[in-house]
């Protein structure tokens, strides 16, 4: 009983509970309630006119005056709203006041109507029975949408008609009221499986918007979802004069995990960031997942940009937070970059291309850190096209020259070998350093073309040298991301002659965790190592690479990062982490070279650590290849090095 009682509820009810169909049920009932009058008021004034000299004039004029005021009133009501996009709060208001004005209106109609009935000859009482009929068809099509609202109103005027007609022992009438009754039946019948229909196909939509518009990892919007609502955030500030803010967030570190623990703890990973990023951000800004380890936000009506800043902060602080997936216990970092409408960035697409760049470049110089785009960075911008351009037409013969900067074994005195260094004379531009040329090749992809160059560059030098003396050259991870140039690494390396035993690669840690699979580094620098090449990680301890990461790459040298070496001697913090890395990579069984070493202090410094390689401008700088005959001679030279 109290569920057929319930369900008589909800039959007789608004249903509040599903936003979205409520909005589609008050969107067609904006065009058919309007109608539905339509037809009501010129039926009433066809049944009032056949009535005009009949019955007394309050009936056929007055009383139809009030009612058509009423309807152009409601008429008006709706009308308004045509077109409109309402929230489902709106809805719901008018939605239940057309459920109840169902009932108001229904037996205002049919009273005024049956109340005509006793002064009209027999076809006006026809025309009655026919008015009566006829209007309740169109108006439960035009309800349709609204089941309770369509209910009541069948109920209502069927009800009385029937008791009214079945009373009036004609049994014309009688029939007629029995075929009314029956019909509207038929059609109750017919509107239940219609608005189930119509309620499915409503969900279904919401479903599959849901589907195209979620991320189902994290439940957050995902990228289309983000920028339609980039869209319309950015024409709201426009058109207030808002300031808006948008931020990339870009994972550091996730890779690893994802490689190592595989990707049901990546996805798992990823969820518990999301979740932490919602509680961090608060209800105000718009989150959403882009794809990968990349998060975006829209801040709108935002502060200063110090404001700005300080949000950014708070973020990636929530991100250094340990993360627990089940018993593991992960620690990554997340980097943002943040640009502002309309201080730097004219447009959405500029925008989010602005903040994109201060991602990139935070991550290049300040991981776990917010960037805000500035004119620096507009400047960057276009100081790294015109290099992508003379790039482009650059003779990389000529142009290009290579440096050869010292490692000395910090016990012995001795120099093992030489770093090579890219150096670019442009034409247009004269010298560019690597630290700025190198990162535009990579973007433009066409990096793996001057490493070639490069190499055989610093090859043909190499061959000149004592046997003893190791050459060190950088790789781009890019040059390591195809087995094609792989491959033609090996052939220059063939063709030079020198004995691959005695190459170092470099490869920062940084650059291959970030941009490229690990199958596939790790692949092309076992292909080196097979080789009988050694392959160091180059710039450790900026990154995030887990330590287990690293043992899966077939590694023979660590060098640590000149960051950690300036002023070592006076910062106790440095040099514990200079320390801990060195006790590291004698643990993973690796040599070490510690980068950057300026000062007499520095390196006196150091020395307790033992066994250790340096390299710095306390030494020497990077020099020409024809400078080196000198350096060799002022120097100690070790002897061969069986590999
Ligand atoms: P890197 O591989 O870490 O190279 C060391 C950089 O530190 C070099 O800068 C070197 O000149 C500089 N350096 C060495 N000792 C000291 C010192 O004591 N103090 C200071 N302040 N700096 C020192 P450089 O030559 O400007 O190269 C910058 C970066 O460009 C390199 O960093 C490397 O990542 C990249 N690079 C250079 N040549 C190549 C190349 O042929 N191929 C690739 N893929 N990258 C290259
Ligand atoms: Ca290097
Ligand atoms: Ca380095």
């Amino acid at each position: 009983m109290a569920l057929s009682l319930g369900k008589i509820k909800s039959v007789a009810s608004i249903p509040r509970n599903n936003p979205e169909l409520l909005i589609e049920q008050y969107k067609v009932l904006s065009y058919q309630v309007p109608l539905m009058y339509l037809i009501l008021l010129i039926n009433t004034w066809a049944l009032a006119v056949t009535h005009l000299y009949c019955a007394p004039s309050w009936m056929t004029r007055l009383a139809p005056s009030v009612l058509t005021l009423i309807c152009i009133g409601r008429i008006a009501i709706w009308m308004t709203s045509v077109g409109k996009v309402p929230d489902a709060q709106l809805a719901y208001r008018a939605l239940r006041r057309t459920n109840r004005l169902a009932s108001i209106i229904a037996p205002a109609f049919t009273g005024w109507a049956l109340a005509l009935f006793s002064y009209g000859d027999a076809y006006a009482k026809a025309h009655v029975a026919f008015y009566m009929a006829i209007t309740v068809i169109g108006v439960i099509f035009c309800l349709m949408h609204v089941r309770s609202a369509a209910i009541t109103v069948t109920i209502i005027v069927n009800g009385a008609f029937v008791i009214f007609f079945a009373l009036s022992d004609n049994p014309v009438f009688v029939a007629i009221a029995i075929n009314t009754a029956l019909v509207c039946i038929a059609m109750l019948a017919v509107l239940f499986v219609h608005y189930r229909d119509f309620t499915r196909m409503v969900e279904a939509r919401t479903e599959n918007f849901q589907l195209a518009n979620h991320d189902s990892l994290t439940g957050l919007p995902n990228r289309r979802a983000f920028f339609s609502a980039l869209d319309r955030a950015f024409s709201n500030a426009n058109v207030r004069g808002a300031r808006l803010g948008l931020g990339v967030i870009d994972l550091d570190g996730f890779k690893p995990v994802n490689d190592l623990y595989g990707h049901p703890m990546g996805d798992k990973l990823l969820a518990s960031v999301g979740q932490r990023l919602s509680d961090t951000c608060g209800k105000h800004v718009y989150l959403s997942r882009l794809g990968g380890d990349e998060f975006s936000l829209i801040l709108s009506d935002v502060g200063t940009d110090a404001a700005v800043l300080d949000f950014g902060n708070r973020i990636c602080d929530a991100l250094r937070q340990p993360f627990m997936l089940g018993d593991l216990r992960v620690q990554i970092g997340g980097t943002i970059g943040f640009a502002v409408f309309p201080e730097m960035a004219p447009d959405a697409s500029k925008l989010f291309e602005y903040a994109d760049y201060a991602l990139y470049y935070a991550k290049q110089n300040r991981r776990g850190t917010p960037a805000l785009f500035s004119a620096d960075h507009q400047a960057t911008i276009f100081s790294d096209a015109s290099i992508e351009q003379a790039l482009h037409l650059a003779d990389v013969e000529t142009e290009l020259a290579v440096v050869y900067q010292p490692i000395v074994d910090i016990q012995t005195q001795v120099t093992v070998g030489f770093e090579a260094l890219a150096r670019w004379t442009s034409p247009k531009l004269g010298q560019v350093a690597p630290s700025r040329f190198i990162p535009v090749a990579e973007r433009a992809g066409i990096v793996s073309n001057l490493t070639r160059t490069l190499l055989k560059k610093a090859l043909t030098e190499t061959a000149t040298w004592p046997l003893a003396l190791r050459l060190s050259f950088n790789l781009s991870a890019y040059d390591l991301s195809s087995d094609l140039e792989t491959t033609e690494i090996v052939r220059i390396i063939g063709v030079s002659g020198v004995d691959p035993a005695r190459i170092d690669f470099e490869i920062t840690e940084t650059a291959f965790i970030q941009e490229l699979a690990f199958e596939r580094v790790q692949k092309a620098a076992t292909a080196l190592r097979k080789l009988g090449c050694g392959v160091s990680l180059d710039d450790f301890g900026t990154g995030y690479s887990s330590l287990s990461y690293l043992h899966a790459l077939p590694l023979t040298k660590i060098k640590i990062d000149r960051s950690f070496v300036t002023q070592l001697h006076r910062n106790p913090a440095s040099y514990k982490i200079v320390k801990s890395l060195f006790a590291l990579s004698k643990d993973m069984g690796l040599d070490c070279i510690v980068e950057g070493v300026e000062t007499h202090e520095e390196l006196t410094a150091l020395r307790p650590l033992g066994e250790v390689f340096v390299q710095g401008y306390y030494y020497a700088k990077p020099m020409r290849a024809t400078e080196i005959d000198q350096f060799l001679k002022t120097t100690l030279v070790s002897t061969p090095k069986v590999a």
